[in-house]
């Protein structure tokens, strides 16, 4: 039998205003060549200055992965040629980055899973080479825009068991604050390394991948990669250490070139870049700044809130989310009915509008008020479900809703009873078959009562009034 090892880099943009050695903005998707300076563009005579707010985000991070923390910032230059990088060298760190020795702690198919963190660096991105036609043309916004690369041991075994971890470390970055972790929008970008070998003879052979652009690539690539390197070996052959790139329309690796060693690079230090020391108040903010970790978060609220496993991982899967959560919590909700509320209502009001939880109109207190008046009776299920839909857009008090659009639960018999009625005669053989047993009939007759009442009738009692009804039990 074989082991696998699997080994990720994992590069992810940080969210600063401005580039991390000049002030143009870090804006994503502005006009190609507008944020562009002397400094990122590497002219000579430009002298690059640190922006502390990308090192601040840079040492949360080595805080969130438990790394041993560089006390300073010391640059390299990673000397190369390629067309989207003017300087023909990136500013980077080699020998002393901001972190080294960390770990994850992950949830994976009902454990927990551990990778170490090899290191964390922080270094300024290229531009970008855009493919048009014959025409290849270069856009330098993204050039000197941060970048904090994580680097992993190869502590993962499986394609599956990676994409876990890596959905997981993209809600650790967005819980953090400092990435918006987005694969698909490339904003958290991965290589990813892997060898087999017989089992307990330790690593094989790495081949490297490269680019691969979703989380799901990522598990299809690794699984195609590992049963290409087993199929080799059970063949007699070896593994070329080589790098390869995911072919997404044919769902296999190609190879793209042999594998480049480090010293390949020629690392100097960065002679316009004195090794930065942030200071104890600096370090200080930075622990102060680390929000509760989602694995932490997510054990915490399944026992104070007795959710399962699934409920409270879900709600932890975005910060925003289970802040909200909480919130609401403490104005009162009981957690199973919110849930309910959160995962369902909430979740396709979220989904469909676009608009971020958080910044909806309906606060968690809001919800925690309809809830309440839904409880007590004093509006039903779908008006909650229109009181909700309608306070997640606009601005209103749900109390003075109800009054106002005339919402109050309708429990009065003799109320219901005419408009039963009513529907009843209008469809005398729904309500025969109704009368013989087809209880899935009676859907529709709550349908038309709820219909006329505009969804206050109390469903309990229009239920009892149209089976009654229909027996002839009253008249
Ligand atoms: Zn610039």
């Amino acid at each position: 039998m074989y082991d696998t090892f699997i080994g990720l880099e994992i590069h992810i943009q940080l969210l600063t205003k401005t580039k991390v050695f000049c002030g143009c903005s870090n804006n994503y998707g502005d006009e190609p060549n507008t944020n562009v300076c002397p400094v990122c563009l590497g002219y000579p005579g430009t002298l690059p200055v640190l922006n502390t707010d990308a090192l601040f985000m840079a040492y949360q991070v080595v805080g969130a992965l438990k790394c041993k923390r560089a006390e300073a910032a010391i640059f390299e230059r990673k000397n190369y040629f390629y067309p989207d990088m003017p300087k023909n060298y990136q500013i980077s760190q080699f020998a002393d980055p901001v972190g080294i020795n960390g770990e994850v702690i992950f949830p994976f198919q009902g454990e927990e899973h551990r990778v170490r963190i090899h290191d964390v660096h922080l270094e300024e991105d290229a531009g970008k080479m855009i493919h048009a036609g014959d025409m290849s043309l270069l856009d330098y916004n993204r050039a000197g825009t941060p970048l904090l690369e994580i680097v992993t041991e190869p502590d993962l075994r499986s394609g599956e068991e990676t994409e876990a971890f890596l959905r997981y470390f993209r809600t650790l970055v967005r819980t953090i604050g400092v990435s918006r972790g987005n694969m698909e929008e490339g904003n958290l970008r991965c290589d990813a390394n892997i060898s087999i070998n017989t089992h307990g003879a330790g690593l094989g052979t790495k081949v490297e991948l490269k680019n691969i652009n979703s989380s799901r690539f990522v598990r299809l690539a690794l699984e195609y990669e590992k049963e290409r390197q087993i199929g080799i070996v059970e063949a007699g052959g070896s593994v070329d250490q080589e790098t390869r790139l995911w072919n997404e329309n044919k769902d296999i690796t190609v190879v793209m070139r042999r594998k480049e060693e480090s010293k390949d690079y020629r690392y100097f230090p960065e002679p316009d870049l004195p090794p930065y020391r942030p200071g104890e108040d600096f370090f200080r903010r930075v622990e102060e700044s680390l929000p509760e970790l989602p694995l932490d978060r997510q054990k915490r609220m399944e026992a104070a809130f007795s959710l399962t496993d699934e409920q409270a991982s879900y709600l932890c899967e975005e910060k925003a989310r289970a802040d909200y959560f909480e919130a609401a919590v403490a104005a009162g909700s009981e957690a199973q009915h919110l849930y309910f509320w959160m995962s369902g209502d909430l979740a396709a009001l979220v989904n469909k509008s676009g608009t971020p939880l958080e910044e909806s109109r309906l606060s968690p207190e809001k919800l925690a008020t309809v809830l309440r008046l839904l409880d007590n009776g004093a509006i039903h299920g779908p008006i909650a479900k229109k009181m909700v839909a309608l306070l997640f857009e606009e601005e209103h008090d749900p109390e003075g809703l109800i009054a106002e659009r005339g919402w109050k639960a309708l429990d009065d018999t003799s109320k219901i009873l005419p408009i039963v009625k009513k529907a009843v005669d209008a469809n005398p053989s729904a309500a025969e078959q109704l009368k013989q047993g087809e209880t899935k009939v009676l859907g529709f007759f709550m349908g038309q009562v709820m219909k006329e009442t505009g969804g206050r009738a109390d469903p309990e009692t229009a239920k009892a009034l149209i089976t009654s009804y229909v027996k002839g039990e009253i008249v």
